[in-house]
């Protein structure tokens, strides 16, 4: 059945087992009641990154007692027929380069569109009010779908065309690589950071290489240079908890 009424303290977590979704995953789990999370298979290259969400998932259950009872079901959705359409070198065989339109070739038109619509969707059945993503316009300014002017006007649409009232929550929006170290000690001090570096993933070339002080990954991708550069800044900072 579905519910009349979203559930206020209820969130539905876009979770990819990245740094970033794993940073806001244990901001909703500081929030709200009744936390789900939320992946899509769309045809990666790579099947670490369904296993980095499931190391997370379980690492919060037991290092986490105060969140395991927050922490509910998961979910993975199929939107392989999207990816089909929208290639890019995170679905296919490409190099990561810059393309004539002066976007990276990682980025897949519409993806974040998608997912949220999905993510409603699911939200809808599940009565979860708040869609909660890791998108930021800080480090990412070539992603279009990423900047809070396009997703204030999804969660417009969403809303009229649901008859809902989705908030979409975007708790990295303006904070810094760095600042995503910090938001993840406060949250969930130093044990929350060790989770980060041993069981997530985010190297676009889905390799888990050797462990590095910032995790695992190849060491030279955009992904891996962003989360290197930021873990960089922010231990030599003093490994600070983000100001609430
Ligand atoms: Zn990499």
């Amino acid at each position: 059945m579905t519910p009349a009424e979203l559930s206020a303290d209820g969130a539905l977590v876009l979770f990819s087992g990245g740094q970033d979704s794993t940073a806001c995953l244990a901001w909703a789990l500081d929030r709200y009641d009744r936390v789900e999370t939320v992946g899509f298979d769309y045809g990666q290259r790579h099947i670490v990154e369904m296993d980095a969400r499931q190391a997370v998932r379980a690492a919060m259950i037991d290092r986490f007692p105060a969140w395991a009872g927050r922490l509910g079901e998961d979910h993975v959705l199929d939107i392989r027929g999207f990816g089909a359409v929208a290639q890019s070198a995170l679905t296919a065989d490409r190099e990561i380069e810059m393309t004539a339109r002066g976007l990276p070739s990682t980025f897949v038109p519409g993806r974040n569109l998608v997912f949220l619509t999905y993510a409603a969707a699911l939200a809808d059945r599940r009565g979860l009010a708040a869609l909660v993503g890791g998108m930021c316009e800080t480090d990412f300014s070539g992603y279009p779908d990423c900047r809070r002017d396009t997703l204030d006007a999804l969660q417009t649409a969403l809303n009229l065309g649901m008859d809902r009232t989705f908030r979409i929550e975007t708790p990295l929006m303006w904070l810094t690589k760095a600042q995503t170290w910090a938001l993840a000690r406060r949250l969930g001090g130093e044990t929350l950071v060790d989770i980060t570096i041993a069981d997530t993933h985010t190297c676009y070339r889905g390799d888990r290489g050797e462990l590095q002080p910032w995790g695992h990954g190849c060491g030279d991708c955009p992904a891996c240079d962003l989360r290197a550069a930021g873990y960089a800044e922010w231990d030599a900072a003093g490994r600070p908890d983000l100001a609430a």
